[in-house]
């Protein structure tokens, strides 16, 4: 386990179970047709690439990178920092996250893709934090649901460190203080 954490929440193997068991899930539900999954960068990127491996219907993967704007509190205020490269008008779209916590991020992007008329339009999170959510957010596939603990590993982030974990954490108290403005210390 790595030094900063103070226990492990999900395990290597309960994750590869959890994302396997999506992946066939989704595999059923999109069966004969094409799904596009768009991924909410940075955070997505170790569950999207291992639940891509596990669909087995046609598949298109596509990003977006956003933003809350600045603020200490989250406003549900959002920027898109980069935008998908493909349309999705006409298209099953499946939004990939790697955690739902107030929900106002999620309701954003929502929001903004209905716009464009895909055919369908879902929600796949590995982890919900359901205890703080602000805004209802349809979720049609979860991982694990956990309680309101500051977690990280497997693309979950502090200062933008212990992505590459390959479980997920809760990170010490300690650690967080240690860290300053500085994640490369
Ligand atoms: P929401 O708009 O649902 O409050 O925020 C979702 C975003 O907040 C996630 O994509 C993630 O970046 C961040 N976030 C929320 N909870 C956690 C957490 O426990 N750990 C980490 N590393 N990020 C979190």
């Amino acid at each position: 386990m790595h030094k900063d954490l103070e226990e492990i929440l999900i395990s290597k193997q309960d994750l590869e179970a959890s994302v396997a068991k999506l992946g066939a899930r989704i595999s059923a539900d999109y069966a004969g047709r094409c799904v596009t999954l768009v991924g909410v960068l940075k955070g997505c990127v170790l569950f999207m690439s291992d639940l891509a491996k596990h669909i087995t219907t046609d598949t298109r993967l596509d990003f977006m990178m956003l933003s809350s704007y600045a603020g200490e509190h989250s406003t549900g205020v959002v920027r898109i920092l980069l935008d998908l490269k493909e349309s999705i008008e006409d298209c099953d779209v499946l939004i990939v996250e790697d955690i739902v916590d107030s929900g106002l991020t999620m309701n954003y992007m929502l929001q903004n893709l209905k716009t464009r008329r895909p055919r369908s339009l879902e929600i796949c999170t590995l982890l919900d934090k359901p205890s703080r959510r602000k805004a209802p957010v349809p979720i049609k596939y979860t991982g694990f649901t956990i309680e309101d603990k500051f977690v990280v590993g497997y693309g979950l982030d502090y200062n933008g460190i212990y992505r590459n974990l390959p479980y997920i954490g809760v990170l010490k108290k300690s650690a967080v203080e240690a860290q300053g403005n500085n994640p490369c210390r």
